[in-house]
């Protein structure tokens, strides 16, 4: 290794590592710490092919930070010899403010912990991970890498809202997107994969997990995305509702004197494909669906449509896509997803190979099609790894 990266996606009560290379983007060790704070945390380590699972008790952030760094001991290198060149942290929103990774000092954590008014599930718990770190890893650069980056370059045209003006210019009300290392990371082995720069193309990347966003992305910029002042806008997710008309709110309030929190959980965790099924899992609600379940098959034709709008209107908005990747877990692995959002866009230049598609790709339509499309699988850690090592050479 010649850039090793320690990566670290801090959640609420959960914590994924990898150790990274900032160069080859190539991954020796990574793991997941699950159920902090709870009595039985769980701690998944793999290292040179070979899963090790403990289960104890971890109170808190610090100790499962502490716990990581004993399982790299017994499993793997020791990070203290690992030869680290940073610990980079995956921050979700960074604001107006963080259009760039940034090394993090005392101030850049007070931004950070400020612009948790934006981002209330994350940021906290994004932060915790670097406060933990920094004082684990006193001697090493730590390096924010945030969400929201990648779309910085949206024009106004995509990033405002029509809201009054005192909500944009002092309450940041605006959309700033998310995933943006995934974006990012695939619309450039996008321009790879066509072997052109990615100057030189215009790409549709989406990025379909638990949480789903779709990209416009213009020689290699981004200039619109589908989530917008926080994850909730745009696609319908695992959980989340994606687009509504937002007087659902007030009506709802109205009716059924839900609180303001209550509504939002309403929207983050209780909505989207859960909503629609009682299932989060698309392998699951896949298999209901060809059980002949009417409401899984009707969620699906909900959950591929709304994508086929985004795609079509980002096919506008570029004015014409040399390509459209899928990627995150549903897209990498999902035929009929794929199939399903792009059934109709043959008029607008998506020929779609039957058996490319479900071979999984990577090019799933003809020869012939104006449009390629592919199957990326996604690299987030790498490209934080790879971003972080880009800062540290500047
Ligand atoms: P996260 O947003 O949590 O990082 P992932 O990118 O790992 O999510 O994607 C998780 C989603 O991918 C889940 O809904 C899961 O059901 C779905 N998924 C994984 N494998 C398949 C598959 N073979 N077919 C369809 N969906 C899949």
């Amino acid at each position: 290794m010649s850039a090793p990266v320690l990566v670290i996606n801090s959640g609420s009560s959960s914590i994924k590592y990898q150790l990274v290379d900032g160069e080859t983007l190539e991954a020796s060790t990574s793991g997941v710490i699950e159920r902090i704070g709870q009595s039985e945390s769980i701690l998944t380590h793999k290292h040179a092919g070979e899963k090790h699972q403990t289960t104890t008790r971890l109170a808190d952030h610090a100790a499962g930070l502490e716990a990581m760094v004993a399982v790299f001991e017994e499993h793997g290198t020791p990070l203290s010899g690992a030869g680290l060149i940073a610990v980079a942290h995956r921050v979700v929103h960074g604001g107006e403010r963080f259009v760039q990774p940034v090394v993090v000092d005392d101030e850049v954590e007070q931004a950070i912990e400020e612009l948790a008014a934006l981002a209330p599930l994350h940021n906290p718990a994004n932060l915790e991970g670097i406060q933990v770190a920094r004082k684990l890893f006193p001697k090493l650069p730590q390096v924010a890498v945030f969400d929201t980056a990648f779309h910085a370059t949206m024009p106004e045209r995509a990033h405002l809202y029509a809201v009054p003006r005192a909500w944009r210019e002092e309450h940041g009300v605006r959309r700033y997107g998310f995933h943006g290392t995934s974006h990012a990371y695939v619309s450039r082995k996008a321009a790879e994969l066509l072997g052109k720069s990615p100057k030189e193309v215009n790409v549709i990347v989406a990025h379909l997990g638990n949480g789903a966003s779709v990209s416009a992305v213009e020689r290699g910029r981004s200039i619109d995305t589908s989530m917008g002042l926080t994850p909730l806008e745009g696609l319908v997710m695992g959980t989340r509702s994606g687009d509504i008309d937002p007087a659902i709110v007030f009506h709802m309030h109205r009716r059924t004197g839900a609180s303001f929190a209550d509504l939002d959980a309403a929207l983050n965790k209780e909505s989207g494909m859960l909503a629609l099924t009682g299932q989060i899992d698309m392998r699951v609600v896949e298999a209901a669906a060809r059980s002949g379940d009417r409401s899984a098959q009707i969620a699906l034709e909900i959950y591929c449509y709304r994508i086929r709008k985004y795609i079509g209107s980002y096919i506008a908005a570029l004015g014409g896509a040399d390509a459209i990747a899928f990627t995150a877990g549903v897209g990498e692995n999902s035929p009929e997803v794929r199939a399903g959002a792009l059934g109709s866009l043959v008029a607008l230049g998506v020929h779609l190979d039957e058996a490319a598609n479900a071979a999984g790709g990577p090019v799933i339509s003809t020869p012939q099609s104006p449009i390629t499309v592919m199957v990326i699988p996604t690299n987030e850690e790498g490209e934080i790894a790879s971003q972080t090592a880009a800062l540290l050479r500047s």
